[in-house]
């Protein structure tokens, strides 16, 4: 049991920041990389809590019903400052001006901390970095910094030097499975499908498991795809419909439809339904893997994948779908 007990995956990563925290060997700045829903706002969160309660228990522990942290809970801890792009498309040299520079030598209120985080921090711009650099050069002791980035590479390399930089790696597809089971009570078999089109992002499976458009989505291309061999040229080109109707979830349609041909031709190689991530359609599959070869299989995926790059690299979207319809007729 730890402070941050709970959080999912990043074994590694929460030791490391327990260490510091129990080893009083904070640094002053830290850069939290990796990928948008992976974790870094609960991992940054939880290590707050621990460095500005004020009656930490052993393991420094945070008690929970502290001012520091009931008022962290509420957001609106005073010594806390989470700064953010406020809807723009980068983050410029006024927030950071007037909401560190101008800020940080004013002493903490009531921890021994001070903590700023920059959200989206590689939306920084040139400017910022740099006016941010001054902080990051000579921070008053009772400073801590925390950048939140999808990647690092935005960054100046006079501010990298200065951060230590913490990668958050995608979840394993088993850590997902668990956390959804954990906190939304899913069934192992919905989270494996779940999982699989998260690209280890908890954020997003989280966000898919709980949207009823993802659910109603998933039952109607089931359909569809289990029906397809039966399908007449009609009622596939029909279908145009379907992807019209989903054109803004097209990741997940897509992704959906290639989980279905992975899993189709897993079978058809295995005869083993345990092999299978979609084993809540483990009959159907074993059914529909029965109408068609392996190499029709091969094709029919190679097929959506071209259609998927070819929208991708900018190619109309309903135009391509005609076309990856056409390739069934
Ligand atoms: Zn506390």
């Amino acid at each position: 049991m730890n402070v941050f007990t709970g959080i999912a995956g990043h074994e590694a990563i929460r030791e490391r920041l327990a260490a510091a925290i129990n080893q009083d060997t904070i640094s002053h700045a830290y850069l939290f990389e990796g990928i948008e829903g992976v974790g870094k706002h609960t991992m940054a969160h939880a290590f707050i809590k621990a460095l500005l309660c004020t009656e930490p228990q052993a393991q420094h522990m945070p008690c929970g019903h502290c001012v520091s942290c009931r008022t962290l809970e509420s957001g609106n801890h005073p010594d806390v400052s989470w700064i953010g792009r406020e809807g723009k498309n980068s983050l410029g040299i006024r927030q950071i001006r007037e909401r560190i520079v101008a800020d940080v030598h004013t002493q903490p209120y009531q921890s021994a901390y001070k903590v700023y985080v920059i959200e989206d921090a590689d939306t920084m711009t040139p400017e910022a970095q740099n006016a941010l650099l001054k902080t990051l050069e000579e921070p008053p002791s009772y400073v801590v910094l925390i950048l939140l980035a999808a990647s690092s590479t935005g960054f100046l390399p006079t501010i990298l030097s200065r951060v230590v930089t913490i990668r958050f790696q995608p979840l394993q597809n088993d850590v997902i499975v668990q956390a959804l089971e954990e906190r939304l009570k899913m069934d192992p078999e919905q989270g494996a499908v779940t999982a699989a089109l998260s690209r280890g992002s908890l954020g997003y499976a989280l966000q898919l498991a709980t949207s009823k458009d993802f659910a109603q989505l998933r039952a109607e291309l089931s359909e569809i795809l289990t029906q397809l061999p039966e399908m007449r040229p009609p009622q596939i080109l029909k279908l145009a419909d379907f992807f019209d109707r989903y054109k803004d979830k097209q990741d997940t349609v897509f992704s959906l439809i290639k989980l279905w041909y992975r899993d189709l031709l897993m079978y058809r190689s295995t005869h083993d339904l345990e092999t299978l991530i979609t084993k809540d359609a483990a009959e159907t599959i074993r059914t529909v893997s029965a109408s068609y070869t392996t190499e029709e299989l091969l094709r029919q995926f190679s097929h959506v994948q071209k259609a998927e790059d070819a929208i991708r690299q900018g190619a109309q979207y309903a135009f391509t779908i005609d076309w990856l319809l056409s390739t069934y007729i």
